[in-house]
């Protein structure tokens, strides 16, 4: 008798172990990005363990959060921002198609209707949707063109500026989220403004990313629907400008930095002298994101509390980076590694070994990536362009068929109409970032080539000087062909490359 029930009891627990092998529980999902983070703005980049895997110094930054995540997370040294500008970014990283197929080619206010996300686009929110997740938004989106759809005071745009750069986005625009509290864009860090699920407004007097993570955690601890599996993406605007003075930070963070000599928070040889008025904003930059820092750890503090740290997936990234006092007065939109090559740190304790992982990853890349990891393969868009790189950041292994290059994209406006607003894009530069090098051309609306940068980021991180190597530049315009036939990019479909190509060989 007593063998029989033994038996009875262990078919009951093997039935149990096949069914959960045939339906695993899906992981949830966090996505946490600031705006405009520096990659070098991580205090761990300076430990042993991570220092010998980059061949540039940290800032001089305090973040004891993300030093304690890189630990129990895949940290990519090489994750860059395909267009490393806010609403480019943000329509790649939703849709998993480059900016021509997102929607969303320049940043987007309101004389560009021609920026604005493609409604039919089906989201990695749509796709989670779907697939029973309970999906939320909170904070900056900035992906749809403001129109006079104003929930406060219809027929109006959402405040009075010219041109409108904020926008409110309706439900049927929300791809999927169901929990919302975001807004366009807007730049004044302690008076933010949302708009929730409802179409209310909530005019806020606290640092939004504070805020924002009082909002995130109320939604983990009370506001989703506990029996689905959640995704919830909080989009921070610090460490974005402004970055002048105590208006834009917390107290607490400013005191940190505010003794130290701007020599002692720029340490990088490529600080540029010319830029001395851009550099005072150094101390609110790094007091940024060390606030930044602090809350992204609240967030993780309430996952822990809530017992769900073990299955959910946490990505930490940013839409672009910072160059800070280098190069260029202008903080994104180019080349340079410190504006293209973005934070991206992923933790998935019960499926992802920590390391640090050298793969090239582009904006496309993110939402196949993340199905992937998900268990979610089966469901990415036929429509997504960006590669599904999850086999190399589960194994550590980057083998020869692993990614060679990331496109680098630079888009301005084209025509104009009557009332002054853009109908259509110029793709004003390509580019390439390869594993040792980063190439961009620039060319003149008559498709002349105007400027080539070329570094050798292996031997010059900082990129001090700009090569002429010939050679080296006709092997990367070559690498670059297929990753713009893969984007559809105007570039094939217009000829240009083709035309950039016969000059190069002219010259
Ligand atoms: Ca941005």
């Amino acid at each position: 008798m007593l063998t029989k029930r033994s038996v009875v009891i262990t078919s009951s627990a093997a039935l149990t172990a096949v069914m959960h092998a045939a339906s695993p529980e899906r992981p949830n999902i966090v996505y946490v990005f600031p705006d405009q983070m520096r990659n070098h703005a991580m205090e761990f980049w300076n430990d042993e363990d991570f220092s010998r895997h980059v061949k540039f110094k940290a800032d001089p930054v305090y973040t004891p959060t993300l030093n304690r995540f890189a630990r129990e997370a895949v940290v990519l040294t090489s994750a860059h921002s395909s267009c490393p500008l806010s609403s480019p970014h943000r329509g790649m990283m939703l849709t998993g198609m480059y900016p021509d197929g997102s929607g969303v080619p320049l940043n987007c206010n309101a004389t560009r209707p021609i920026s604005n996300l493609r409604q039919d686009a089906i989201t990695i929110s749509d796709v989670l949707s779907q697939q029973g997740y309970d999906c939320a938004y909170i904070g900056k989106l900035h992906v749809d063109y403001p129109t006079k759809n104003n929930p406060q005071k219809p027929g109006h745009y959402v405040s009075d500026r010219t041109p409108e750069w904020d926008a409110y986005t309706p439900k049927e625009r929300r791809h999927g989220f169901n929990f919302w509290y975001s807004y366009g864009t807007f730049d004044v860090h302690k008076e933010p403004h949302y708009w929730d699920t409802d179409g209310n407004r909530h005019d806020i007097r606290e640092w939004s990313p504070k805020h924002e993570a009082d909002v995130a955690i109320d939604y983990l601890k009370n506001k989703r629907d506990a029996s689905k599996p959640f995704f919830m993406v909080v989009s921070m605007n610090p460490p974005h400008s402004p970055y002048y003075s105590l208006d834009d930070v917390e107290e607490q963070d400013f005191n940190l930095y505010k003794d130290k000599a701007l020599s002692e928070l720029l340490i990088r040889p490529n600080v540029k002298a010319s830029l001395a008025k851009k550099q005072k904003s150094a101390p609110y930059y790094f007091a940024s994101v060390t606030g930044v820092d602090r809350e992204f750890g609240r967030i993780l503090n309430a996952l822990k509390e809530l017992g769900l740290d073990e299955n959910t997936i946490v990505v930490f990234t940013s839409d672009h980076g910072e160059t800070m006092g280098s190069h260029l007065e202008d903080p994104k939109n180019s080349p340079y590694t410190e504006s293209f090559n973005v934070p991206f740190m992923i933790r998935y304790p019960s499926k992802l070994t920590p390391h640090v992982n050298p793969v090239l990853l582009g904006t496309p890349d993110i939402m196949p990536t993340l199905l992937s990891i998900a268990g979610l393969k089966h469901s990415i868009p036929a429509a997504v362009q960006g590669t599904d790189i999850a086999p190399w950041i589960t194994n550590g292994k980057i083998d020869k068929n692993a990614p060679t290059g990331v496109l680098y994209i630079r888009n301005v406006d084209g025509q104009k109409d009557k009332e002054g607003r853009v109908t259509s894009y110029f793709a004003v530069a390509r580019g390439i970032k390869t594993d040792r090098y980063t190439l961009a051309i620039t060319i003149g609306r008559d498709h002349l080539v105007k400027e080539i940068l070329m570094f050798d980021d292996k031997n010059d991180p900082y990129q001090l000087t700009n090569l002429s190597d010939k050679k080296v530049i006709n092997s990367l315009v070559k690498q670059m062909k297929p990753l713009l036939q893969k984007a559809n990019d105007p570039w094939i479909r217009e000829g240009i490359y083709d035309k950039v190509v016969k000059q190069l060989v002219k010259k």
